[in-house]
């Protein structure tokens, strides 16, 4: 007996799964599928993208319908024409061998006329975006009366494009005694209302954990002025060369714009929204889907029906508004098992949304800083050479051979290696050479650390020997605070009024985190990166860092900001102290 098989389905269904390649069912498929066999009772099932929903709620309804009635008895409702077409095609697979059971997908931008010839035609079951579904029902041209199965898609998907409303009326037109099975990533407030309102008891079946995010997706902040959003989401791009990514604006205008841009700029992107005409969104889909479009800049609308697996990276170019759609951009990436990369611009006065959003995914955000410009080259750099590594070499280059080894005669190897990769260096470093830093403050963790080298990282800390420590202490007293291993803290170094140590790159992130608020019998103590390696800071040094440091906190750092050659000169000193008053910024 497979997996399938134990949970009661029957041959038809079976024999489906098989030619599909399915082996064993998702969680969420093992956990609904039996109850919605035996049951005639409404269903919650909260459960990431990517998780199989479909199948879930697909084959207890095709199994428990009447095919040899042409009676419409299941109603799919799903928030874009993507999803429903998806959904219906989906169903068309698992019900092959169902004689006699019609799938039909109704939808808004295609021929009303004929999707309502297809109903006519009988279909068991109707898969519908709500809005063209409303439409319908308004014109007669559907009739839902006798359904006894009702299935609301990515439910707060639905709710999250203003869909309630719809929703509201279609199920006024549906019979009180069916079963409603609500299916959703999250579960937002608007979800539990509408559970409440129109379901009796559901039972709730929750796979993984409730509202997170995918667990597969990393979530990375990076901090800019407004200004500086556009170039350094090409930093981004630049910094990732295999990047097929999303990347998402708040409204449709800047969505073409910063496109209309990358285009320009000779990257592969494409604009996604809905001033588009379902023609020209079908060809940027499918371009994308071929990756031929290697970052597709969308609405939050727009990209509702992204069903694309590999997706590298989201870029959230703008925060949404509502920050509960955050976890419907980052769930585009980390799909089908991958993992993932969510990406954020922000803006300083933005960091306390970032605040909440992890409430939300239940995960912290990396601090992250926009890759210099000599980072980029290195790194494209290193794609070159390992692209050369891999590239397969073309039969067809055999012909131009002779002549080419002419034009390159004399020319070593070393020298020839020299030349093939500066093409592609020179170009980043004639576009990046003198350009600026672009990180904000407030986003301390970074690669211009002067302490890390070999990744490891020497830090400054406020306390010294007349404090009453020493360094073996002091090192104590790291390790114990700060729950790390034996061997985490070394080069303890302590002077009269501060000491320095190293750690390990990996704590640096904690470590900085753990002590922006920390106070030692009353006082706050500062921990800071150390620019200098060796550590030989001097009181006055200190003295200067503080000083420094309040005129930053009067908000005087404005000019300054963008001027990180000039902080990185002056003091041996990172100016952490600037992370406590963004900290205090962002509660
Ligand atoms: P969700 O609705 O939860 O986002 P889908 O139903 O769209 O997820 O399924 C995601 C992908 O996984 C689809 O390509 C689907 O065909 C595939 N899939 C679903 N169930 C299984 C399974 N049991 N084994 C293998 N692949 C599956
Ligand atoms: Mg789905």
């Amino acid at each position: 007996m497979t997996k399938f098989e134990a949970l009661g389905l029957n041959d038809a269904l079976l024999n489906a799964i098989k030619d599909m390649g399915f082996e064993s069912p998702s969680e969420v498929q093992e956990k609904a599928i039996p109850i919605l066999l035996e049951n005639e009772s409404d269903l919650v099932a909260l459960a990431q993208t990517g998780t199989g929903k479909t199948a879930a709620f697909g084959f207890p309804l095709i199994q428990k319908l009447d095919a040899n009635s042409r009676t419409t008895q299941g109603l799919i409702l799903s928030p874009t024409r993507e999803l429903c077409l998806q959904i219906t095609t989906e169903m068309q697979a698992y019900s092959k061998y169902v004689k006699g059971l019609s799938t039909v997908a109704i939808y808004g931008g295609a021929s009303i006329t004929e999707q309502a010839r297809q109903i006519k035609r009988g279909a068991q079951i109707v898969v519908a975006t709500p809005g063209r579904m409303k439409d319908m029902i308004g014109r007669g041209l559907v009739d839902i009366s006798k359904i006894d199965y009702c299935i609301l898609d990515e439910a707060d998907e639905m709710l999250n494009m203003g869909f309630y409303e719809d929703i509201k009326d279609i199920l006024s037109n549906t019979p009180q005694d069916k079963s409603t099975w609500l299916f959703s990533a999250t579960m937002p407030k608007e979800v539990s209302v509408i559970a409440k309102k129109f379901m009796h008891n559901p039972t709730e079946i929750t796979v993984g954990t409730k509202n997170a995010g995918s667990t597969n997706v990393d979530h990375e902040y990076y901090v800019v002025s407004g200004r500086d959003r556009y170039p350094a989401l090409k930093r981004l791009a630049d910094a990732n060369p295999d990047i097929f990514s999303v990347v998402f604006c708040r409204t449709k205008r800047d969505t073409q714009k910063v496109a209309e841009k990358l285009i320009e700029d000779g990257y592969n992107a494409g604009a996604l929204h809905g001033d588009l005409s379902q023609n020209q969104r079908d060809l940027v889909m499918n371009a994308f889907r071929k990756k031929q479009i290697q970052m597709l800049v969308a609405t939050d609308v727009a990209a509702r029906g992204i069903d694309v697996d590999d997706i590298t990276h989201v870029i959230n170019y703008q925060l949404p508004d509502e920050i509960e759609t955050y976890t419907h951009r980052s769930g585009r990436t980390g799909r089908a098992g991958k993992s993932g990369i969510s990406m954020v611009i922000v803006t300083k006065s933005e960091l306390r949304k970032i605040r909440s959003i992890e409430k939300i995914v239940q995960q912290n955000f990396i601090s992250k800083k926009i890759p210099t410009g000599i980072e980029i080259c290195e790194i494209q750099l290193y794609h070159l050479a390992n692209k050369i590594k891999e590239t397969k070499i073309n039969k067809d280059v055999e012909n131009y051979l002779p002549a080419i080894n002419e034009v390159l005669e004399g020319i070593d190897r070393d020298e020839l290696i020299k030349k093939i990769v500066s093409v592609e260096f020179t170009r980043f470093s004639n576009y990046y050479n003198k350009t600026k830093d672009l990180n904000s403050a407030g986003n301390e963790q970074g690669s211009d650390r002067g302490g890390s080298s070999n990744g490891s990282v020497r830090y400054f800390i406020n306390v010294g020997e007349k404090d009453g420590y020493d360094w073996m202490s002091l090192k104590d007293f790291l390790r114990d605070t700060l729950n790390l291993g034996k061997d985490d803290v070394y080069k303890v170094d302590t002077k009269d009024t501060f000491s320095f140590f190293n750690t390990d790159e990996v704590h640096t992130e904690a470590i900085l985190q753990f002590f922006t608020d920390f106070k030692l019998e009353g006082r706050f103590i500062n921990v800071e990166i150390s620019k200098n390696p060796g550590g030989d800071g001097g009181r006055g040094r200190k003295g200067k860092s503080k000083r420094r440091g309040r005129d930053r906190d009067r908000g005087g750092n404005r000019g300054r900001r963008n001027d990180s050659s000039s902080s990185k000169k002056s003091s041996s000193f990172s100016g952490k102290r600037r992370s406590k008053k963004n900290r205090s910024d962002f509660f």
